[in-house]
């Protein structure tokens, strides 16, 4: 089978990042996150205290994005630095969703994940995958679910990871990350046209699988 590109793009908290592994390992592809690199470059940010555009923009070719391995588990890197255990919070989340407005930002990593596709066998997720960064992806996949099951997700995550989350909060997060992803100028969170639709608010985790499995399954 020729090696193919799949696109996962999705609201947040919808488990993209999830599914977009575990179909990586089943089908022996790179991933991907691309949101860990808008969130790098939050974090970079909230750190220097850059808040104007111009300031971050000037920043930027500054910036490094990278990813490595630990134990076979992909993690994300700023100017080298491994900030996967940093990134994953509210705060970071919603600046790495107000730079992600930013067209030159965008550009800045868009160009990066172009290159990271150009021998295929890649998985990689986010909100413009299947729109901007591979529109001739072979596979694309399109996931949702409704907003109180990807802030009960988001929820129990974030419980796990120690911090102590609010339930109204992280549906309020949620719904504004919704607005903005979808209504941005730039790059807006959309649905590609040729994109198959997975909602999986009342699929277990392996029914889910199987569904993808099976998509992926159709290029053998
Ligand atoms: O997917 P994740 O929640 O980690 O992404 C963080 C933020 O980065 C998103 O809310 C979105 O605004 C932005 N993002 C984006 N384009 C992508 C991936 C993420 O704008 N391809």
């Amino acid at each position: 089978m020729e090696k193919i590109i799949v696109a996962i793009d999705g609201y947040s908290s919808c488990g993209k990042s999830t599914i977009a592994k575990a179909l990586a390992r089943y089908a022996g592809y790179t991933y991907v996150d691309t949101g860990a690199m808008y969130r790098a470059i939050g974090l970079y940010t909230l750190r220097k205290g850059l808040k104007d555009e111009a300031a971050i923009l000037a920043a930027l070719p500054q910036i490094e994005v990278g990813f490595r391995l630990v134990d076979g588990a992909q993690h994300v890197t700023l100017c080298g630095e491994d900030v996967e255990g940093q990134i994953r919070t509210l705060e970071v989340g919603n600046r790495a969703s107000e730079i992600s407005q930013i067209r030159e930002v965008r550009a800045f990593l868009v160009a990066q994940q172009q290159k990271m596709g150009i021998e295929k066998g890649i998985v990689m997720d986010g909100r413009d995958i299947g729109t901007v960064v591979f529109p001739q992806a072979e596979l694309k996949l399109f996931l949702t679910a409704r907003p109180e099951v990807r802030a009960q997700r988001r929820f129990d995550e974030l419980k796990e990871k120690g911090q102590s989350p609010v339930f109204e909060e992280v549906l309020k997060d949620v719904n504004d990350r919704d607005y903005r992803d979808t209504h941005r100028a730039e790059s807006p969170l959309r649905q590609a046209e040729d994109a198959i639709v997975v909602d999986n608010s009342d699929m277990t985790p392996d029914q889910q699988m199987k569904v993808i499995y099976d998509y992926f399954d159709r290029f053998k």
